[in-house]
């Protein structure tokens, strides 16, 4: 049976970590402040945005809340983002995702101040990535590779396949786990036989965006599996992209759902506001 990967331990210990770090920085008068911004009030939205800012509190961060009609302009947006970018007490922006049709979110993620980047969406950050400088990493592909590193599941030439390849999750992950040295491969809803080419993983990333899809078929005995899927099931329970009953009998290590990418994401999310004291 699989050994389970813990997200809520090891995103609560990253979190103890924080909170110990900005006690510190405190003490040296430096203070950290996530703005966050809402626009529209998508009740999912709502409870991710409630998150952040819990979760800033039991760390030390301030947060300001700026909430935005559903109706508001994408020039009302961008003057918000304007604004903050200059305003010295702010050292982190967020914009809650998804954002209402009418708003571009490309010209949103580039109008951010890339020194404020916290969700690590400005192409100079995604650049930065992909050359291996220092800059903000994406928060869910930042968490995985927390519970791989800190499960002690090494990626040093492993062979590491992603299924999906968005901008938020397969591809920013791709990159990091090029910089552990992995060989990465990614795939997506065009790739030719699928399950062949899953099976090949030492290590399995699945955000495929399908409820359960990723069946023992599409994997190798004692591989690691993380499931980034978040889905409702018929009973309404959250379940993943991977059928964890089936998965746990054959992987050697696997996470759950809820309870294992879900955490990490605000986890690290909390690490890059602090990582603006590091530089
Ligand atoms: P997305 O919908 O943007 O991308 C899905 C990807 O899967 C696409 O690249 C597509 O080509 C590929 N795909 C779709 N159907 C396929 C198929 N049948 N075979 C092979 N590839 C296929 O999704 P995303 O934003 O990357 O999110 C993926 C999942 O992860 C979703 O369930 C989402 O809710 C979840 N998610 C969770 C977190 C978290 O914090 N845990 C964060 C982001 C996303």
């Amino acid at each position: 049976m699989a050994q389970r990967i813990d997200g809520r331990k090891i995103a609560s210990q990253i979190k103890n970590e924080l909170a110990e770090e900005m006690t510190r920085l405190k003490a040296e008068n430096f203070r950290v402040c996530l703005a966050v911004i809402q626009v529209g009030e998508d009740p999912a939205s709502s409870v991710y945005v409630n998150n952040k800012k819990k979760a800033c509190a039991l760390i030390g961060i301030e947060s300001l809340s700026f909430e935005l009609r559903q109706e508001a302009s994408e020039r009302e947006l961008l003057s918000l983002i304007t604004f903050l970018n200059t305003e010295p007490k702010v050292t982190g922006i967020l914009v809650q995702l998804p954002l209402p049709a009418h708003i571009n979110e490309r010209n949103i993620f580039e109008a951010i101040n890339p020194d404020k980047d916290v969700d690590g969406f400005h192409p100079l950050n995604i650049g930065r990535l992909w050359t291996g400088e220092k800059g903000f990493l994406p928060c869910t592909p930042a968490g995985i590779l927390q519970l791989l590193k800190r499960s002690r599941i090494s990626l040093d030439g492993k062979n590491c396949v992603i299924i999906g390849r968005s901008n938020i999750v397969g591809k920013p992950l791709a990159a990091l786990l090029l910089q552990e040295n992995a060989t990465v491969s990614i795939a997506h809803s065009r790739t030719k036989n699928l399950p062949a080419l899953a099976k090949q993983a030492d290590i399995l990333i699945v955000a495929v965006g399908q409820k359960e899809m990723i069946t023992s078929e599409y994997v190798k005995k004692g591989a690691v599996v993380i499931d980034v899927g978040i889905h409702r099931d018929e009973n309404n329970k959250l379940c993943g992209d991977v059928d964890f009953a089936d998965v746990e009998s054959i992987a050697s290590a696997i996470t759950p759902v809820p309870g294992g990418v879900g955490p990490m994401t605000i986890a690290m999310l909390m690490d890059n506001c602090v990582s603006i004291s590091r530089n």
